[in-house]
């Protein structure tokens, strides 16, 4: 099939998921328009000269490169996919307003099997309710990652939350801005558990590509959903899937889900 190329502005081009992205968008038969902030530092001179050139935004860089970003966006709105992690309130908000004129997907975790993990963790809470079952998340990943605990952590942590809702017959809506949880196990803790609260605990070390389990602990029993994630080109390939799924839709914020037809 001949494929008509467009061109992909890659946002963080010279990082390692940059990598990876502009490999798979050559071997599609596009173009890569690359911006990189160790290459230029004129990040939105090179932003404003090539939005208008581009099709499809591809972001992995840093929370402050995605302000950048966001702010040239507004300006010039273009289909994009998200993929920074560590965003604010502030960042999604600009999303929301940036989703009214084009469609969009920011997923902290693109991999497949860590957004089925998502589901069954909502599934496993609404099965096995917040009474009798403790529910504690620890996530690993390199030494590199600046944001801790990981996006993935506080979204298995909104899925915990809305299946234990949708268990006790609450309306609930999908969470995209997760409530924080309200334990963070770290050094000097050392207070009891309050009855129902989510821990979260964070191991950074290595090269870990990324790990989440979900403990539900009970009185003689425990469930243990994991994901291990052995190559971070399982991200890229889940990013460019979402991409190439979200041209020609109409304006909206969209997530894997949506993708995966979760
Ligand atoms: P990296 O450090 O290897 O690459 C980031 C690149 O972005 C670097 O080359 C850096 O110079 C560039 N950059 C930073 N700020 C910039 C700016 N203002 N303008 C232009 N370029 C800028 O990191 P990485 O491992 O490639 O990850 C990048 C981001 O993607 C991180 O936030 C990481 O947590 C996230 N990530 C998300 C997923 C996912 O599935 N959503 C998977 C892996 C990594």
């Amino acid at each position: 099939m001949t494929v008509t190329p467009i061109n992909v502005l890659l946002f963080g081009a010279g990082g390692r998921m940059g990598r990876h992205l502009a490999r798979l968008v050559h071997e599609a038969g596009h173009r890569c328009l690359e911006v990189e902030a160790r290459q230029d530092p004129d990040v939105r001179g090179a932003l404003d000269h090539l939005l208008p050139q581009a099709s499809l935004v591809l972001d992995f860089s840093s929370p402050e490169g995605t302000t950048l970003l966001l702010e040239a966006l507004l300006a010039r709105p273009v289909p994009c996919v998200i993929g920074t992690t560590g965003l604010t309130k502030t960042h999604h908000e600009a999303l929301d307003v940036l989703a009214r004129q084009v469609p969009l997907i920011c997923a902290s975790n693109f991999s497949v099997g860590l957004n089925l993990l998502l589901q069954l963790t909502a599934q496993a809470a609404t099965a096995l309710g917040p009474a009798s079952f403790d529910v504690e998340i620890v996530e690993a990943h390199h030494r590199h990652k600046k944001d801790a605990p990981s996006g993935s952590a506080q979204g298995l942590v909104a899925s915990v939350q809305a299946g234990r809702a949708a268990g006790l017959g609450q309306v609930h809506a999908d969470v995209a801005d997760p409530v924080m949880p309200v334990l963070f196990h770290g050094p000097g803790m050392t207070d009891g558990r309050p009855a129902g609260a989510i821990g979260v605990a964070a191991v950074r070390g290595g090269d870990v590509v990324g790990e989440h389990t979900v403990f539900f602990l009970g009185e003689g029993e425990r469930v243990e959903l994991s994901h291990r994630a052995t190559d971070r080109v399982i991200f890229a390939n889940g990013a460019w899937r979402a991409a190439l799924w979200l041209l020609g839709r109409s304006p909206g914020r969209y997530t894997m889900k949506n993708v995966l037809g979760l």
